[in-house]
């Protein structure tokens, strides 16, 4: 069983976007990030945070937003005209989720899809559907792709089955495992909450890429010997010897479905890392 170390990978993206930034600051470019958060929601505060962090690692121009969680949508709307001019601003992101008053589909619409470094803009949804590259495919996807990659994972031909049909993660995951070219050329299978017998369907799979949300979800009887499992899953469980009270988990119980497999990513440091480096990726070719 081969371990794919998410962090270790997210650290070669990053070593490329460093190749990058340099290239781009010999031309005189600096790309730019805005990250707009709207309340006070600890998980939020510490996406943002760490990706504010990331952008002042690598030198990107960094431009962290927090607004109040009364915030109106008319306010909110003011500041995401106000990136898309913003000439030194290449890429804008919204944390999700934004309060309730806020109409989040309208906010996403509000952003230049050429500065939509999230890829959940309409247009960017068609591109990645119409396989155009100059669209911008969200990270998580991106980053689950490009760990199957690196870990010399053949798409091609193969079936892939993807747990969950979110618009972040198990849709884009599907158009990209789907489209022609590398790191694509699958047999892609989308389940959700309403598929029959999962397990059946999930152990003719040569590649499960699990987005759930249920901590421990897909086990050993989920999984086919010699499977490839790609945990995208990020929960919270009570876990009284650690001093924070909880720990992370994914969607996969690891422990019974590791032996089974060919390969598998870890939880935290598997899918995780990746996200935020394929952000900083996706902010590089917005600017370029
Ligand atoms: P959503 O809640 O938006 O989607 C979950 C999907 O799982 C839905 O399509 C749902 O089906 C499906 N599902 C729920 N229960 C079952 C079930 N019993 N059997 C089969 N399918 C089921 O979550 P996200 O896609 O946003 O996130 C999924 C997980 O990935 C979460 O743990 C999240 O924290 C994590 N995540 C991690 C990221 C990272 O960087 N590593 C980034 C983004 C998310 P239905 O549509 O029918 O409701």
């Amino acid at each position: 069983m081969t371990l794919i170390s998410g962090t270790a990978v997210a650290e070669k993206v990053l070593e490329e976007c460093r190749r990058d930034i340099a290239a781009l600051a010999a031309l005189g470019r600096k790309p730019g990030l805005a990250v707009v958060l709207i309340g006070d929601d600890p998980a939020s505060r510490a996406y943002v945070r760490s990706k504010d962090k990331k952008c002042r690692d690598l030198g990107l121009h960094s431009v962290k937003l927090e607004l109040p969680a009364t915030t109106t949508q008319d306010e909110l709307l003011a500041h995401v005209r106000a990136l898309n001019n913003d000439p030194a601003i290449h890429g804008i992101l919204v944390q999700s989720p934004p309060p309730k008053h806020i109409d989040e589909a309208a906010i996403v619409r509000a952003i230049d899809p050429a500065k939509d470094v999230d890829g959940f803009h309409p247009v960017n949804v068609a591109k990645l559907a119409l396989e155009d590259p100059t669209g911008f495919v969200p990270c998580t996807p991106l980053g689950c792709q490009r760990l199957l990659i690196d870990a010399g994972i053949e798409t091609n031909g193969a079936h892939a089955v993807i747990v969950g049909r979110s618009m972040i993660v198990g849709k884009p995951m599907a158009l990209l495992l789907m489209a022609k070219g590398k790191g694509g050329d699958a047999t892609v299978t989308v389940t959700h909450s309403r598929t029959r017998d999962l397990a059946s369907i999930t152990r003719t799979a040569d590649i499960i890429i699990a987005a759930i949300g249920r901590p421990h979800f897909i086990r050993a009887e989920h999984v086919k010997d010699g499977a490839v499992v790609i945990d995208v899953g990020i929960n919270r469980i009570d876990d009284l010897t650690s001093e924070k009270g909880y720990k992370l988990v994914g969607d996969v119980a690891f422990d019974e479905v590791a032996p089974k497999c060919r390969a598998i990513t870890p939880v935290p440091g598997g899918v995780g890392p990746m996200t935020i480096a394929m952000l900083m990726a996706n902010t590089i070719k917005a600017c370029r």
